[in-house]
């Protein structure tokens, strides 16, 4: 198989940052300096509102590592490496790997559930201040939280699996229940793994202990498993009506009898609805992305080190756009210096805010604050400034319930 020849950005830890202002490196002047830079208008010609794009060190606080903080994947486990899209597509042992991983993660990443910094960002919402979220998450907890804010998946969402021929998508619970129809002994692995707590335990450092490893893309690594064993099912609509190859020609999709996709098929490939990496994301949300970005007068960075070339650009072009940067960050961040360059050292965070803290003890006191100051839940829904993928937030809470 041919070598991927991207590699996974930036797995060293970046440099500290610079506190800005400097009163917010305690906790009360960060609650401060945020209030502040939330309240401020927006520079002239640009929209009141803004925009949050989020990160991976949001959903820690939900039980899910992320990539580069103190227990990400990427610190804990130095060899761990993503599956590659082109990987996933050319590779049925590959795919059997995926899936057998994917199949004993999806129990906790079930279970978890939105956290603080979720449902601080539907009270900023619900307090007029935030408008839109775009975030890089897999993990729903954004919409699930606030379905009312308008949300955009960067990098798609662990909920659905997507059809690599017909591009139809499928809800992940019920080809759950097809992984563990087609795979009884894992099935069984599972069953007894869940009843020994080995999976719900939130501490990633006793997990390695039990011998197992989660990974923010909601997949478990159990080492020396016999993955080649693992069975999968074909895409139903392409099974039932295979549909053109690119020559034109009449594609194949068999399945064994018992209905798992067989390697004579060449085409009704489900894989995750996620951004895998190699793979592009999607034009129609790259410029909801944008547009989301444009529709805003500030945005606020949570809990992400722009490490991902997609969201470090958004951040680029609010930049330039002249939005007022604030960035809640544990640890440095991309390249953040050039976001900061240009600010009065006096300024209280109306121009700009560098905290460098996690997001779930400190954006709750935030909202608390902003009510004691007179801020009320306002009765519209907010958001109206940004054009986010016009239906997109109906069909998710249609998904989840
Ligand atoms: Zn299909």
């Amino acid at each position: 198989m041919r070598k991927p020849l991207m590699r996974i950005p930036y797995t060293e830890p970046f440099s500290h940052p610079t506190v800005i202002p400097s009163t917010a490196k305690t906790l009360q002047g960060a609650i401060s300096a945020l209030c502040t830079f939330l309240s401020a208008p927006s520079p002239s010609g640009l929209p009141e509102s803004t925009v949050i794009l989020s990160g991976a060190g949001l959903s820690v606080a939900s039980g899910l590592a992320d990539y580069r903080g103190v227990n990400g994947t990427y610190r804990v486990n130095k060899t761990y490496r993503p599956i590659y899209y082109h990987e996933f597509l050319a590779s049925h042992e590959a795919r059997k790997r995926y899936w057998a991983r994917s199949y004993l993660g999806w129990t906790t990443l079930h279970k978890a559930q939105p956290n603080t910094s979720h449902y601080a960002v539907r009270d900023l919402g619900g307090l007029g201040l935030v408008s839109g979220v775009i975030t890089q998450n897999v993990d729903s907890f954004h919409t699930r939280a606030h379905p009312h804010i308008k949300t955009l998946e960067l990098h798609g969402y662990l909920r659905s699996t997507v059809c690599t021929s017909c591009w139809n998508e499928f809800p992940r619970d019920t080809f759950q229940d097809e992984l563990a129809r087609l795979n009884p002994v894992w099935a069984a692995f599972l069953q007894e793994a869940v009843a020994s707590g080995a999976l719900n335990t939130e501490d990633p450092r006793e997990k390695r202990a039990r011998g197992i490893r989660m990974n923010p893309d909601g997949d478990v690594d159990v080492p020396d498993a016999p993955y080649s064993t693992f069975r999968y099912p074909a895409c139903p609509t392409c099974l039932a009506d295979p549909p053109p190859l690119a020559d034109g020609a009449r594609s194949v999709v068999t399945v064994d009898r018992d209905g798992a996709w067989s390697s004579e098929s060449n085409a009704g490939i489900l894989k995750p609805a996620v951004v895998m990496f190699g793979e592009s994301i999607n034009a129609r949300v790259k410029q909801a992305a944008e547009e989301a970005i444009d529709g805003a007068g500030k945005l606020l960075v949570l809990a992400t080190s722009l490490a991902t070339y997609s969201a470090w650009r958004l951040a680029k072009r609010a930049m330039d756009r002249g939005m007022p940067i604030g960035v809640v960050n544990l640890g440095g961040v991309r390249g953040e210096d050039v976001f900061f360059s240009h600010l009065d050292p006096q300024q209280p965070g109306n121009q700009g805010v560098r905290v460098d803290m996690s997001t779930e003890a400190l954006l709750p006191a935030v909202v608390e604050t902003l009510r004691e100051s007179g801020l009320r839940e306002t009765d519209h829904l907010p958001g109206t400034a940004v054009p986010i993928g016009s239906g997109e937030v109906a069909v998710f809470k249609d998904m989840l319930s």
